[in-house]
């Protein structure tokens, strides 16, 4: 089903004009059944206290759910931004209203921005059709994400070569680059990507990443040193089932693909299916939610394969998670306000990190620990790397604050991935001057 839709019947000699191709692209949409967004509504609300948080959460819990959280509730002092279904417009903006909330209208229509990254897509596939050049300031499938793994290791194969750590539940392989000078068993930098797979701009921005490592080894004396003696590991589609599913079903699909026998919903939310503090606050047991953790930790193929890969090593000294959108650089805990044993090294850390991301385009980040700077989360990523002993562990929220939240435009890719650049470079030099 995912190769269905690439637009292929675009790419031929003949110019169409855009709105042939608008009209084009509708139609396709609509003959292979993917989701229509017109007339959905991304709203903002601002809750003034913990009863206006739960008024909202209440409506997640609803079956079917009335709202797609892209900025679940927290705290009073940050923004709940949701996504509402026309079908349902008027029914929650009557509820929000009779609760005397203040909210605001963030995106009109979520199609339309669709439409329009569709169509950026399909013109730059064109054009990378015509060049045979891969376009880092546009969005891809996994099939062209993969088959640019391919041509990258192939072409850097002094330092970056391929790894397959495991297979999805759709039996997609689950592949990691690593950047490597020599050695064994090195020191080593985990970052990953993607793991919520709507969340595109972090994969496009792990695949610039990774051509500005091989770019700048030899060039930048510190990332250099670092990969003297250390290596670095990039998995840069987590969720491989999810985000196939992004391009050929559901733009705005966030968990894995998982079914389980007698269960209605499908998908785990991976960033919920570790370990540590599994199923604690900030996950959820019911498998309609987008948070669901799942039947037991590390029941995903997807987060077992990391476990296993990660464990075996035995030597990954930093972990970077890397999630859109808000903009924010956090260290655990996100289970539990407690602070880490190095907490002031991790806040020292992520303030230097922010600076050298802000100097770069002037974008302000937030950072802290996740359960204290964005809510409690139970089961994620950056706990369980904690609590196995990586003690630089990382987890960004990208661009935007929420003007365009799951559907940035490609034309903020490179600059999203110079600024994050900085900021993981500030991480991995301090663990190449610092180690343990
Ligand atoms: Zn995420």
């Amino acid at each position: 089903m995912q190769r269905t839709y690439t637009g292929e019947t675009c790419a031929g000699p003949f110019p169409m004009d855009r709105r042939a191709l608008l009209v084009f692209s509708f139609a396709l949409a609509a003959a292979l059944g993917q989701v229509n967004f017109t007339g959905d509504q991304v709203l903002r609300i601002l809750a003034k206290d913990e009863t206006q948080l739960s008024l909202l959460r209440d409506l997640e819990g609803l079956k079917p759910p009335k709202v797609d959280f892209w900025r679940a509730p927290a705290r009073p002092s940050l923004p709940v931004d949701m996504r509402v279904p026309f079908s349902e417009l008027t029914d929650v903006k009557d509820y929000l209203e009779s609760h005397d909330f203040a909210y605001s209208v963030m995106i009109k229509d979520v199609q339309v921005l669709l439409d329009e990254e569709r169509e950026t897509m399909a013109k730059s596939r064109r054009l990378e059709r015509s060049t045979s050049d891969f376009s880092y300031s546009s969005y891809h499938t996994l099939e062209e994400i993969y088959s640019w793994i391919d041509n990258f290791v192939t072409e850097h194969s002094d330092i970056v070569s391929k790894i397959q750590i495991g297979s999805s539940f759709e039996n997609r392989s689950i592949l990691v680059l690593k950047f490597s000078t020599g050695g064994s068993r090195r020191p080593a930098i985990w970052i990953d990507t993607g793991i919520h797979s709507r969340e595109w701009i972090t994969h496009a921005t792990g695949i610039w990443t990774a051509k500005k490592i091989v770019s700048e080894y030899g060039r930048d004396r510190v990332l250099t040193d670092i990969l003297k003696a250390m290596d670095i590991f990039i998995e840069l589609v987590t969720n491989p089932d999810g985000f196939a599913f992004t391009h050929s079903m559901n733009r705005l699909w966030r968990k894995n693909k998982s079914i389980r026998p007698g269960m209605f919903c499908i998908g785990v939310d991976l960033n919920r299916n570790w370990k540590s503090g599994f199923g604690g606050n900030g996950s959820n047991s019911n498998p309609c939610s987008e948070t669901y953790h799942g039947p037991s930790p590390q029941s995903e193929p997807e987060v077992a394969a990391i476990v296993d890969f990660i464990t075996a090593h035995g030597n990954f000294k930093v972990l970077i998670s890397i999630h859109s959108y808000s903009q924010m650089l956090m260290y655990p805990y996100g289970q539990s306000v407690e602070p880490v044993s190095n907490q002031k090294e991790l806040f020292r850390l992520a303030k230097a990190a922010v600076k050298a991301l802000r100097a770069v385009h002037g974008m302000e980040y937030v950072f802290g620990s996740i359960s204290t700077t964005l809510y409690t989360a139970s089961g994620i990523t950056v706990d369980w790397a904690y609590d196995s002993g990586i003690k630089y562990a990382f987890s960004f929220e990208l661009r935007d604050t929420g003007q365009y939240g799951f559907l940035l435009p490609a034309s903020q890719i490179i600059p999203t991935a110079q600024e994050t650049w900085m900021a993981i470079w500030t991480i991995m030099r301090h663990a190449l001057t610092h180690p343990y």
